[in-house]
């Protein structure tokens, strides 16, 4: 339903009928914004692509070496990797489990290496149930644990200037599945508040 009434959006320079434009309320007026609804949702994807683009700049991260001795042979299994960049390092505390960049799990069943199946808690976050080396009544047992991947991956791969603060972690673009070690970001909870905010 047209009011007849038509206006140049000054972002595209159309020609859009009024009821493309938004309202805004100023001084106990309305004006149509001169920006059509088109070209504000446009703005505003650019803007939100931009700051996930732009966290790489805003959080300076390094990444950990890897001893290559923690690496896996991958040659050793009928695994392949997904990218050339991923590895699988072993996991010091728990038993015959590796853990890759791209957050993947192999474990050693039989003198057989396979992936893993994930599990995925009610958030929407990648864990797994490993055996941890536990010291109990003066003992080392292995006792089950669970491991949330997007952290594990943080703990072994990217490092943490400020282990205590930064336990939050943003994944890029808020992709819960993506576990990445270059797309996630540990945060304090003042970081991860107003990440989330945008
Ligand atoms: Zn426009």
């Amino acid at each position: 339903m047209g009011t007849g009434e038509y206006q140049v959006c000054d972002k595209c320079h159309k020609e859009k009928s009024i009821d493309e434009f938004d309202i805004l309320k100023y001084n106990g007026k309305q004006y149509h914004i001169h920006t059509c609804k088109k070209c504000r949702y446009e703005i505003r994807k650019a803007k939100k692509n931009a700051l996930s683009n732009n966290i790489d700049i805003l959080i300076k991260r390094k990444y950990k070496e890897i001893r290559p001795e923690r690496i896996l042979d991958l040659s050793l299994t009928n695994i392949e990797f997904i990218e050339y960049d991923e590895i699988f390092v072993k996991l010091i505390d728990y038993r015959d489990i590796w853990l890759s960049n791209y957050g993947r799990v192999i474990k050693k069943k039989d003198d057989t290496y396979v992936l893993a199946k994930l599990g995925y808690d009610s958030n929407g976050a990648a864990r797994y149930v490993a055996y941890k080396d536990t010291y109990v009544d003066g003992k080392w047992v292995y006792k089950k644990s669970t491991i949330y991947i997007a952290k594990m991956v943080v703990q072994e791969f990217v490092f943490n200037a400020d282990m205590r603060s930064n336990v939050f972690i943003w994944h890029k673009e808020m992709n819960k599945d993506d576990n990445y070690y270059k797309h996630l970001y540990p945060l304090n909870k003042e970081q991860y508040r107003i990440v989330k905010a945008h």
